[in-house]
């Protein structure tokens, strides 16, 4: 079977893979942990990439010393706050695409039995503000979300099964591919046996993606040929 007639899943991480929200969503975060916990904690200390957004909130609150059962009663609440802030933020500042990512999608979109799909610490309106301000929301089949599930690394599962109400397909483990800027991208792809092609654009240097054990590393998406090679395996 010729690698662009085998079936693919190919999930997308958002962050740091796609585009860079910038300074708008580090703002939204930090204002709206403020404004519902009294604190952001170390919120410009802390290492977002490849976490799950109600998990950083949890994180960084009980960091902060807010006890647990005001962080789960308000979680909801700061949520919220920070996707309005974050669609405002977003409007008067669009997120950067990475380099080669439209490319890449339209490349992809031309190989037969292939899916694009998202999987993100974003919650469902995070990813969709974000994807929408770039431009991109349209081009996946579906999503995994960040509060779909406790860790990364137990939402490659999940994917697979939303698969076939959300496509019609089947697709198992080793015919997924996912492509993430961190280690937990990387993680998430071995747990369920699928390719993990690791990418630089975010804050995870090129040999600690390779460390993670990523099958292919590149430092960014600019060359369409390389990135499709890298995905198509
Ligand atoms: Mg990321």
């Amino acid at each position: 079977m010729s690698a662009a007639g085998a079936r693919r899943l190919v999930l997308f991480d958002v962050d740091g893979t796609l585009l860079s929200a910038g300074p708008p969503a580090r703002a939204a975060f930090a204002t709206a942990l403020e404004d519902v916990f009294g604190t952001s904690g170390d919120v410009d200390g802390y290492a977002f990439e490849g976490r799950l957004d109600p998990l950083i909130v949890t994180d960084l609150m009980r960091a902060a010393g807010v006890p647990d059962e005001t962080i789960s009663l308000r979680l909801g609440e700061a949520l919220a706050l920070y996707l309005d802030r974050l669609e405002e933020g977003l409007r008067a500042r669009a997120p950067v695409l990475k380099p080669g990512v439209p490319q890449l999608l339209d490349a992809l979109e031309k190989v037969a039995g292939l899916v694009p799909a998202l999987l993100t610490g974003n919650v469902e309106r995070g990813a969709r503000v974000k994807l929408t301000a770039a431009g991109l929301w349209h081009r996946f089949a579906f999503g995994v979300w960040g509060d779909e599930a406790p860790c990364r690394e137990e939402m490659g599962p999940i994917a697979l099964e939303r698969a076939r109400p959300a496509t019609g397909l089947t697709f198992t483990g080793s015919e997924c591919v996912i492509v993430g800027d961190s280690r937990h991208d990387v993680a998430c792809g071995l747990a369920i046996g699928a390719r993990a092609v690791a990418v630089a654009t975010g804050r995870t240097p090129l040999p600690a993606l390779e460390a993670a054990g990523a099958h292919v590393v590149l430092a960014d998406l600019s060359n369409t040929e390389r990135a499709l090679e890298a995905i198509l395996g």
